[in-house]
């Protein structure tokens, strides 16, 4: 298959939607990472993306939707503190999950008897879900266990050959995956961290609890509440390890695996208490770090990298996802 990438423009979201009417799957930027989306309503479109991805049949998928209106097509009921996070966060980088309806085909949940929804805010996802005319079910566009695409090379890199389309919308502005929340339990239940803060959720519901799997390892035989959370995820090629304790024990490390033959690589907010060292820096607040990390993972494999470390940040606003996706790149390797 001829994999062909369009800049978002009239046409080339007049296509995507035709090819996701037609059943075929599209790559397309929201403001978290690029998704790759199928007709949420269609199971045999949204095997096509699990093929395309690699993905395990267990690993659920978050559908789009255009207006929180086109939820009533999914969700069997909508709680009301539900929709006081819908009004406060929609459309923006918030999954919420509710008791599905039947018409979500299981390839969508995953056999689960919830479903994962959301309203983005980037106008090409926008324009995209209300041309479709159906809610979209998409994944991040990356190949299973690759660090989630946030610009349209990152697709291509992946996907080359195997969709027929990526629509171009630049880099993505957050650059994590959504959060995402569990609605469908006696508190708000954190499964993730994104762009919407537990600190921004506390604001609407005091209650939220927070998944103790967003910072540990699940337990040997403990079921995954979110079933994307068993995986290794978000890595590079190279072995990952968060280093704590300060700029000189992460250079005693790098200096030392340097001397072992590695290409080693310091992940941090910026360079300078590094010298000559090879760093991937990310920026000055966990919002530019969050931005830049996995094009950044992506840059590593680029440059031959085979050994990184990386410094920690603190777990407090859009450092919660930053810690979460670190952990998870390094198989929770801290030392
Ligand atoms: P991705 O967009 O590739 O990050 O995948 C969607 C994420 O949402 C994965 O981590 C899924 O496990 C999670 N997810 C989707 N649907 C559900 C659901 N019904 N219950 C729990 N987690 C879900
Ligand atoms: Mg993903």
């Amino acid at each position: 298959m001829k994999t062909v990438v369009l800049p978002v423009g009239e046409d080339a979201l007049a296509e995507a939607a035709r090819l996701i009417r037609a059943g075929e799957i599209v790559a397309f930027p929201t403001e978290t990472v690029y998704g790759l989306g199928a007709n949420a309503l269609d199971g045999a479109a949204v095997l096509k993306i699990f093929e395309a991805k690699g993905r395990p049949a267990d690993n659920p998928l978050i559908a789009h939707i255009a207006h929180p209106d086109a939820l009533s097509l999914l969700a069997r009921r909508v709680p009301e503190r539900a929709r006081a996070l819908m009004r406060a966060f929609w459309p923006g980088p918030l999954t919420l999950i509710f008791e599905k309806k039947d018409a979500v085909p299981a390839e969508v949940s995953a056999g689960l008897s919830t479903v994962a929804v959301r309203m983005p805010s980037h106008p090409a996802a926008a324009a995209l879900l209300r041309a479709a005319g159906v809610p979209v079910a998409a994944p991040s566009a990356n190949r299973s266990g690759r660090p989630s695409p946030t610009a349209a090379a990152h697709v291509l890199e992946d996907m080359d050959g195997r969709i027929p389309l990526i629509l171009d919308g630049g880099p993505c502005g957050v650059g994590v995956e959504s959060t995402v929340v569990d609605m469908t339990g006696a508190h708000p239940l954190l499964l993730r961290p994104g762009g919407v803060t537990p600190e921004m959720l506390r604001t609407l519901a005091p209650d939220l609890a927070i998944d103790p799997a967003v910072l540990h390892p699940l337990a040997p035989g403990a079921q995954a509440r979110s079933p994307g959370m068993k995986y290794r995820h978000y890595a590079p090629r190279a072995r990952v390890t968060v280093v704590t304790g300060g700029a000189d024990r992460l250079c005693a490390r790098y200096d030392a695996a340097l001397a072992a033959g590695e290409t080693p690589a310091i992940l941090c907010a910026n360079a300078a208490p590094y010298a000559a060292r090879r760093t991937l820096p990310l920026g000055a607040d966990a919002g530019a770090m969050a931005a830049h990390l996995f094009g950044a993972l992506r840059d590593a494999d680029a440059q031959g990298v085979t050994r990184i470390f990386a410094e920690p940040v603190g777990a407090e606003g859009m450092g919660l996802a930053l810690m979460n996706r670190l952990l998870r790149a390094a198989g929770f390797d801290v030392e």
